[in-house]
C-alpha cells in the first residue's frame, strides 16, 4: 500500500484542546458504524469533553486514540483504489492551517469507503490567499494523487465554500487562478455543496496541523520542486494539454501559459549554437511581423507572464488598436532585408558609444583618459566579439526568468542604426508602446540610453500621434 495515502492519519497529534478533541471524535464519528466498539473505545475522551471536566490527556485517552487510527488505516474503513469506480472528493482548507482531503469510492458492500487521506500544510505565502483560492488547491491536490484513475471516471466534489461550486463560471482573476482552474477543466467534475458541519473530516484533515509538531509540519509542507503551486497538466484524453506547441501557432489561444512563448524573444536559444548576427535580427522581425499579424502580441514581452494585470490592460488596448488599423499589421509588402543595412567592424569602431570597448577588447589598448580606462575595465566582462560584432552579455530583467533565460546577448547597435531599427520594430509590431518595445528589444540589441531613444521615437511616430495612443504616460 501507498504509504502516502494514510500519512495523513498516522501523523494525527493528540489534540491540545477541547475544540481539537472535538474535531477528531467528529472525523471518527462519521465512520462509527465501521469501528468495533466505538464507544467504548471513546469513552475516556468523551469524558474529556464534559462541561466541567479539565482537559488533560490520560494515557487511557492515547490508547483510544492510537486505537482509532488504527482502524482508519485499515480494513473496512479503508479500501484499496479500483480504477473502475467513480470518485467522491471531500475538500476543505482552513486559512491559517492547511488544506484536507479524503477521497471514497463505494465498495462492493455499496457503502463508501476511504482510498486516500491526504493533506498540506500552508507556507506563510499560502496563507495570504483567499479562501476560495485554497478551496480549489485543496481540489487539485486530491485530484492530483489519483489522477490517472480520475481522468476517466467522474468526480464528485464535496464542498462547502460556495464560490468553487460555480466553477463553470468562474473568471481567473490571477495566473494562480488560471493555473488551477485549466487543471481542474480536464476532469469531469459534478460540484455538490455540503454544509461546513457535515464537511467534517475534510475540516479536521485541513485543521490537523494545528496540533502537528513542527517537524511533522514540515513533512506536509510542499517541497522545493512544487513550491512554485504550479499544477502541471497531465496528459489527457481531451485536450492535448501538454502538447501544444512551444512556438505559438496562430490557433493558439490566449489562455495564461504565455510562459512558453517566451521562446519568441530567443528564437535562437532553440539551437545554442546558432550565433546572433543581423540576420537573425532580420528572421526576427520578419517573424514578429508575421505573428503581428495575427496573435497577440503581448505574448512577446516577459511583461505578459505576470500575476499583474496592468500586461492584460496592455493587451486589451492592444487588440482595440489592432481592430482601428487593420491595415497596420499586414501593408508593407517591401522586404525588411532592406531596413537593416548589415554592421561592420568599421562601424563599431566609428561609433562614440563603442569604439572604446571594441578596441579594447580587440586589442587591449587604451591611450585616452584614465577615468574611462577605469569603467572599461569595470565593463569589459560584460561584452564579447563574434563574428566582427560587439555584444553585450545581459541577465533577463524579471528575476524569475533567469532561471530560464540565464543571460542574453544582446547586439550593440551602433548610433546609425538606431533609427532604423526602432521603426523597424515599433512599425511593424503594431506601434507599441515605449515600455513593450523596450521589452521586446531588451533581450537582443542594446545601446546606451536606449529607453529614452525608444521613448521619443515612440512620442514622434505620426501614427501614435493620430490615435492618441502613447501620449500618456508611457
Ligand atoms: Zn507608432
Amino acid at each position: 500500500m501507498d504509504p502516502r495515502k494514510i500519512k495523513i492519519i498516522e501523523k494525527l497529534s493528540p489534540p491540545k484542546n477541547k475544540k481539537g478533541l472535538q474535531r477528531l471524535i467528529g472525523l471518527f464519528n462519521y465512520w462509527r458504524k465501521f469501528i468495533r466498539g466505538y464507544s467504548q473505545h471513546t469513552y475516556n475522551m468523551r469524558q474529556l469533553l464534559s462541561e466541567n471536566a479539565e482537559f488533560k490527556l490520560t494515557s487511557e485517552c492515547d490508547r483510544e486514540l492510537e486505537y482509532l487510527k488504527f482502524c482508519h488505516i485499515s480494513n473496512p474503513i479503508l479500501a484499496p483504489i479500483d480504477p473502475d469506480k467513480d470518485f467522491i472528493i471531500m475538500a476543505d482548507a482552513a486559512v491559517t492551517s492547511g488544506c484536507g482531503y479524503q477521497i471514497m469510492q463505494y465498495g462492493e458492500d455499496n457503502k463508501l469507503h476511504v482510498v486516500y487521506y491526504g493533506g498540506r500544510a500552508l507556507t506563510d505565502a499560502q496563507k495570504r490567499w483567499t479562501a476560495a483560492q485554497l478551496e480549489l488547491a485543496s481540489i487539485c491536490l486530491a485530484l492530483r494523487e489519483i489522477g490517472c484513475f480520475a481522468i476517466h471516471r467522474n468526480v464528485v466534489v464535496l464542498t462547502d465554500n460556495t464560490s468553487v461550486l460555480h466553477l463553470g463560471s468562474w473568471i481567473p482573476q490571477s495566473q494562480r487562478e488560471r493555473r488551477l482552474l485549466t487543471y481542474l477543466m480536464q476532469f469531469k467534475l459534478t460540484l455538490k455543496y455540503i454544509p461546513e458541519c457535515r464537511n467534517i473530516c475534510a475540516d479536521t484533515l485541513s485543521r490537523a496541523f494545528d496540533d502537528m509538531s513542527e517537524e511533522d509540519k514540515r513533512e506536509f509542507m510542499p517541497t522545493s520542486s512544487d513550491e512554485k503551486e504550479d499544477f502541471i497538466l497531465s496528459v489527457s484524453d481531451n485536450s492535448g494539454g501538454v502538447n501544444l506547441p512551444l512556438n505559438p501557432s496562430l490557433e493558439t489561444p490566449h489562455d495564461g501559459y504565455s510562459g512558453w512563448t517566451c521562446y519568441l524573444l530567443t528564437p535562437e536559444s532553440q539551437d545554442g549554437q546558432q550565433e546572433i548576427t543581423d540576420e537573425t535580427i532580420k528572421f526576427q522581425a520578419d517573424y514578429f511581423r508575421n505573428l503581428g499579424a495575427t496573435t497577440q502580441i503581448t505574448a512577446v514581452t516577459p511583461e505578459a507572464d505576470n500575476d499583474n494585470h496592468d500586461s492584460d490592460n496592455l493587451a486589451g488596448q492592444d487588440d482595440e488598436q489592432r481592430d482601428q488599423e487593420p491595415a497596420l499589421a499586414d501593408d508593407s509588402p517591401e522586404p525588411l532585408l532592406d531596413c537593416l543595412p548589415p554592421i561592420t567592424p568599421t562601424d563599431f569602431l566609428n561609433d562614440a558609444d563603442f569604439k572604446d570597448i571594441y578596441s579594447f577588447i580587440l586589442d587591449g589598448g587604451f591611450d585616452g583618459d584614465e577615468k574611462i580606462y577605469r569603467r572599461l575595465l569595470l565593463t569589459t566582462e560584460q561584452y564579447f566579439i563574434r563574428n566582427g560584432l560587439l555584444y553585450k552579455l545581459a541577465l533577463p530583467r524579471k528575476s524569475k526568468l533567469q532561471r530560464a533565460y540565464p543571460v542574453s546577448e544582446r547586439l550593440c547597435i551602433p548610433t546609425q542604426f538606431r533609427g532604423q531599427l526602432l521603426k523597424l520594430y515599433h512599425d511593424k509590431l503594431g506601434h507599441y508602446s515605449v515600455q513593450r518595445l523596450f521589452l521586446t528589444l531588451y533581450s537582443i540589441a542594446f545601446w546606451p540610453n536606449m529607453y529614452q531613444d525608444i521613448g521619443s521615437y515612440c512620442k514622434t511616430c505620426d501614427v501614435c500621434l493620430r490615435t492618441k495612443r502613447n501620449s500618456g504616460h508611457s
